[in-house]
């Protein structure tokens, strides 16, 4: 079981994820394996940051001689905000993941992550749906509009879908509804998941071998995973990406090869 802190009571360590909430994250264990397989000498602790403190916690943390942080959710956009330099597809995207603390220097691994995931999973040829309008979204909607894949959104907030296309200058159908028909795959970037809620989705007509791939993960299989697969439809969780950012990440901060299956077996 690993501890969470509170950004304020957080102890002097090396790296950290930071978020809100934070106490379901498998980064943690992810990067203490990598740090043991690669023999460096580094601690990694989980600290809870609400979104309003972001920057008094990072202070606090640069202050205790922190190197480096992972940020998940709802934390990506302010981290980009508090870097003074960007790299990789930070920019484009608005949203930060993984930052180094002395240089103010933030990337964003989630989008190359999330396109390894889809090629591992090998996702037929066809549209992808994408669910959710927020940092993780913008990462998603960027990587495959970059890669040339024709895309849907749908966000609980409509107009906040609309105005992320714009500001990505991504094209993009806006659906009312969660219906999967016709797509290779159906992305949740929302974080109902964390919260226990459903989204309802119409699974009929998925393409054949179409994916249904939740990014947030936890003990139990999400909602969202539960129901895809009850409607025939084959799903992953998070997992898998949580590894591929955290493998680009730890290349980021070290310039050398992740270790990814120590760090695929930390979370399976
Ligand atoms: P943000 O807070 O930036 O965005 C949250 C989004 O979820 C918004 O679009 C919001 O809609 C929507 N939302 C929240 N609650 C609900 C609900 N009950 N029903 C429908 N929509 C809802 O979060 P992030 O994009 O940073 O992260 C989203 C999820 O992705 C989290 O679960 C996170 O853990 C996971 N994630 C996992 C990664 C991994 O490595 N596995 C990497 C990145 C993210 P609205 O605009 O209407 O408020």
């Amino acid at each position: 079981m690993t501890s969470t802190f509170e950004w304020r009571e957080a102890p002097a360590s090396d790296y950290a994820v930071l978020g809100d909430p934070v106490g379901h994250s498998l980064s943690p264990r992810m990067f203490s394996a990598a740090f043991a397989e690669t023999g460096l000498p580094y601690q990694y602790v989980a600290t809870r940051v609400p979104l309003e403190e972001f920057e008094a916690a990072m202070n606090r943390l640069a202050g205790l001689g922190y190197l480096g942080v992972n940020v998940t959710v709802p934390l990506k956009e302010a981290a980009f905000r508090w870097c003074a330099r960007h790299e990789g597809l930070a920019e484009r995207i608005g949203a930060a993941n993984t930052i180094r603390l002395a240089e103010r220097a933030g990337t964003n691994t989630d989008a190359p992550g999330l396109l390894d995931v889809l090629v591992e999973q090998a996702i037929p040829e066809g549209p992808i749906l994408v669910l959710g309008a927020g940092g993780s979204a913008r990462a998603a909607l960027a990587a495959l509009s970059d890669a040339g894949r024709e895309l849907a959104l749908w966000n609980r907030t409509r107009t906040r879908a609309e105005e992320l296309l714009e500001e990505l200058s991504v094209s993009a159908k806006v659906l009312d509804t969660i219906a999967a028909g016709g797509f290779a795959a159906i992305l949740n970037t929302t974080s109902a998941s964390l919260s226990g809620q459903e989204l309802s989705v119409d699974w009929t007509g998925a393409l054949p071998g179409a994916l249904a791939f939740d990014l947030a993960y936890g003990p139990q299989p999400t909602p969202f995973v539960r129901d895809a697969e009850a409607h025939g439809v084959r799903a992953i969780d998070g997992r898998p990406l949580l590894v591929a950012q955290g493998a680009r990440a730890f290349e980021w901060w070290f310039g050398i090869e992740a270790p990814r299956s120590a760090m695929l077996q930390a979370v399976a």
